[in-house]
């Protein structure tokens, strides 16, 4: 698995005229290394794989990092590789370009004396969008982690109860099914705060009649699930039930047409399309989706500036919403794999308008 992802990204340094490329992005590290220690700077050149560490890592290193040399790094990093850089007369290397602050590069530069920096852009998140077959069963299992933390808590929903203690134990709930934590910050939004996308939760109490919409999801193994449900506590109204289906119906088109060969942007359009035709394009104001995998948000995106062809193995969320400010907001969010044919739920929650009594 490591061998193929280094061969991948040889390929890459190759068609940038790159002999080396340090990898300093965290998530990068432990994808090209199975590292998952906190510090740690991956240099790969043509022919060598080296992790650099401190002393707090030597003993872990060496049995996570399969097929790395592993180096324990100066007090100040750079100065071990420019030592490796000299010693393999390598005067050119890439860095990563979002990752590295100012601050750090400026003192990279001043220790890398003769040594060309070279800025680069999403090498290895380039390889990361296409998952294999152990990312994929890996983020099925976190899926359906997710799954199983939607069924528990809709027995806990009722008036009276605050967002935030529905949050607390959609954070215990996975916790104690195997997730390290959440994947991201939980949000539930009640009444007239389900209008706001991202709105976690407060302390608000639920109250009869209207929308609690819980997006939230597992990190697993590494790997990140993210799924969104809006239910109504109570009896739903006209007005719920009208915008409920249009997004559903949105969601429903977009699962039945996302395929390889379209673009982010594409995949986006057969929601949004949906969603204007009902009259409230004005109220969807975000992309359709985004890729996810060991970070909750990565490429590609799905959304109206999408421009990355869609393939087999890239994992995406597909999430339309529509907000009404001042009323309410619905989101419905389910996790895919993009297969040959089309694509594959690797979330399974029921959809259907679920009116909690
Ligand atoms: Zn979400
Ligand atoms: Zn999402």
């Amino acid at each position: 698995m490591q061998q193929e992802r280094l061969a991948r990204l040889r390929t890459l340094m190759e068609e940038r005229g790159l002999p080396a490329l340090l990898v300093t992005n965290a998530t990068n590290r432990r994808y090209m290394t199975g590292f998952t220690g906190s510090a740690g700077y991956v240099l790969i050149t043509g022919d060598r794989a080296m992790l650099l560490t401190d002393f707090r890592y030597m003993t872990q290193a060496p049995q996570q990092a399969a097929g790395y040399e592993v180096i324990e790094h100066a007090p100040k990093a750079a100065e071990t590789i420019k030592d490796v850089l000299d010693k393999l007369k390598i005067g050119k290397l890439g860095f990563e370009q979002n990752d590295l602050t100012f601050g750090t590069y400026r003192s990279y530069a001043e220790t890398l004396t003769g040594i060309e920096l070279v800025p680069t852009d999403s090498l290895v998140e380039t390889i990361r969008m296409i998952k294999d077959a152990s990312e994929i069963a890996v983020m099925k299992e976190a899926a359906q982690l997710a799954d199983r933390t939607f069924s528990h808590i809709l027995g806990l929903l009722k008036p009276g109860v605050k967002e935030s203690d529905i949050a607390l134990e959609i954070e215990m709930f996975v916790r104690r099914e195997g997730a390290s934590s959440t994947s991201f910050e939980t949000i539930v939004a009640s009444g007239e705060r389900s209008a706001l996308p991202h709105g976690v939760a407060s302390d608000r109490v639920l109250k009869p009649n209207e929308f609690v919409k819980m997006d939230f999801g597992a990190h697993y193994k590494g790997y990140c699930s993210d799924i969104t449900r809006t239910v109504v506590l109570g009896t739903p109204t006209a007005k719920h039930k009208e915008i409920y289906e249009i997004v559903l119906e949105a969601q429903l088109a977009a699962l039945a047409g996302i395929r390889p060969g379209m673009t982010g942007k594409e995949a986006d359009a057969i929601a949004r399309d949906i969603i204007r035709r009902h009259g409230y394009g004005d109220c969807f104001g975000h992309g359709l989706g985004h890729g996810l995998g060991l970070d909750i948000h990565e490429a590609p995106r799905l959304s109206v500036s999408g421009d990355i062809v869609l393939q087999p193995g890239m994992t995406v969320t597909v999430e339309p919403g529509i907000y009404v400010p001042g009323f309410g907001g619905v989101r419905i969010e389910d996790d895919i794999v993009i297969t040959e044919s089309g694509n594959e739920r690797l979330t399974s929650s029921t959809k259907e308008l679920i009116a909690i009594a």
